[in-house]
This record gives structure tokens, C-alpha cells and sequence, in this order.
């Protein structure tokens, strides 16, 4: 058995297929059909065996497929959308595309043409791109806790789409926000108390939930949530000309989210 550790991913080679391919060859047949099955960590797929990996077909491994510029100019703002939903449904089932992201990081490395940018809470439950199945060169992230928009995120916004082509601005909130705690309950520690300020117009509207004003009151916390999604993305046609225009041309789209962790669930807000 041979173990070549490479980034994330561990790759396996039975010996006996090496001896294999070495002598077919010799005498000229090609043999890529004999690369034998790679093991990735079992967490990625959420299986375990006995071994802590699964097995995949090295045929189901995306190596090489890295957005071209023609395939990004041939989406539109609903094929993202689309594309993310679909990405989040194969994460909650568990059936992840494996990516070799060392041949994705060569493939993209002259440029890039992601098809959305995410912004999303600091939050380590978060990954991003897990979240919606997606590899190096798919999609731009920004992120601050609490998810809000600022003149850098709304810069980076712009650079995305008007420069770099990205179709889709999603703001992705999720449950069980520790900023959001932090803003309903109006903590104060260094610079936390001064970005906790852009979450407060969201704490200040959500007054639909009964029960007490309390980061422990979880219907509270989900109301804010959603409200500091929704202000953020209002925000942003709001605050940006460039964007605003894209909007209203049809050229890109704005959507909000709020991510839960219990499931892996991104539920999209109407
Ligand atoms: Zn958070």
C-alpha cells in the first residue's frame, strides 16, 4: 500500500495496480482505467468505516473543471441561484462532489470567473463552500461576523460583479449567530461594541417574537436574523449605484439566506 498525503486528501494506490500499469505500459496500452479507487476523509461524505474513509471511483473525482470565462458569461442570475440550491441539497445529503483542489488550484491559477459572491458570518459552522457544493473558482466569499455590509464589502460587491463577472449576491445569515447574540443583548468589549452597531437596526425592528429581549430567546434570535439579512440586502442596492444599476438591468441578482446548522439547511428568504 502506498500513501501519498496531498492537502486534504489521501490518496492510495494498491501496489498491485502500480505493478500493473507498469508493465501494460511497457508494451503500450494505456491504463488510465486502472487508477484504483482514492480514499478521502470520511467527513466530507458524513460516512464513517471501519477505516474512518469511504471509497470513491477515481471517475468521480472533479479534477480539472474550473469555471471558464465563456461558461460564466452564459449564466444567468436564476442559473446561479439555481445552482447554489442545488449545491446546498446535495451537502445535506451528504453526497458532496470530491474535487482534487490541487488540479483546481493550477487550473484557475491565471484567472478567475466565479459565478456569485456569499456574504457570510465569520461563524467556523459555516463553510462556505461546502455549504453549496462548491470548489476553487466557483464562488467569492466575504465575510465579517454578523454578515453585514460596510464600504469594503460593498467595494469587494462590486469588484465580484462589475469587474469579475459574478452573477449573484447572496447574504447568507445563519442560526445560533454569536454576533447576533452579542447585538441583542448590547455587550460591549473593544471593538466588538462598534460593529455590534450595524446589527442593532435589525435587533431594534424585530419585536413580532413574544418572550424576553434575551440572545436565550431562540425565536428572537431567528427574527433578527432574518431581519439583518433582509436590511443588508436592501443596503446594497441602497448604498451602491454600480449594483443597484446591475440590479435593475437584470445583469445580476440579490438574494439573503439564513443557514441552519441542525440540519445544513439553507433556507432562502422570499
Ligand atoms: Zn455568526
Amino acid at each position: 500500500m502506498v500513501l501519498i498525503l496531498k492537502r486534504d486528501y489521501i490518496f492510495v494506490w494498491n501496489i498491485k495496480t502500480i505493478i500493473m500499469r507498469t508493465i501494460l505500459n511497457s508494451i503500450g496500452i494505456t491504463t488510465t482505467i486502472f487508477m484504483t479507487s482514492i480514499f478521502i476523509p470520511a467527513t466530507v461524505f458524513g460516512q464513517q468505516s471501519k477505516e474512518g474513509t469511504v471509497e470513491i471511483e477515481r471517475s468521480r473525482i472533479l479534477v480539472e473543471d474550473v469555471l471558464s470565462e465563456e461558461e460564466q458569461a452564459a449564466l444567468t442570475p436564476l442559473d446561479v441561484f439555481n445552482s447554489l440550491a442545488a449545491g446546498n441539497e446535495r451537502f445535506v445529503s451528504s453526497d458532496l462532489t470530491a474535487r482534487d483542489h490541487s488540479m483546481q488550484i493550477r487550473e484557475s491559477a491565471e484567472a478567475q470567473y466565479p459565478k456569485a459572491i456569499v456574504l457570510s458570518c465569520v461563524d467556523s459552522r459555516v463553510p462556505v463552500e461546502d455549504v453549496f457544493d462548491k470548489g476553487i473558482g466557483d464562488i467569492f466569499v466575504a465575510r465579517v461576523a454578523g454578515n453585514f455590509v460596510n464600504d469594503d464589502i460593498l467595494g469587494s460587491m462590486e469588484f465580484a460583479t462589475k469587474i469579475a463577472g459574478a452573477k449573484l449576491i447572496l447574504v447568507l445569515g445563519h442560526e445560533n449567530c454569536g454576533a447576533i447574540h452579542a447585538a441583542i443583548d448590547g455587550a460591549e468589549l473593544g471593538h466588538i461594541t462598534k460593529m455590534l452597531v450595524n446589527i442593532k437596526p435589525a435587533v431594534d425592528i424585530s419585536t413580532k417574537s413574544s418572550g424576553p429581549k434575551s440572545s436565550k430567546n431562540r425565536l428572537l434570535v431567528h427574527e433578527v436574523s432574518e431581519n439583518n439579512v433582509r436590511i443588508n440586502m436592501e443596503k446594497i442596492v441602497k448604498e451602491s449605484l454600480i449594483l443597484r444599476t446591475m440590479v435593475e438591468d437584470g445583469e445580476i441578482a440579490i438574494k439573503g439566506a439564513v443557514y441552519d446548522m441542525d440540519t445544513g439547511v439553507v433556507n432562502f428568504i422570499k
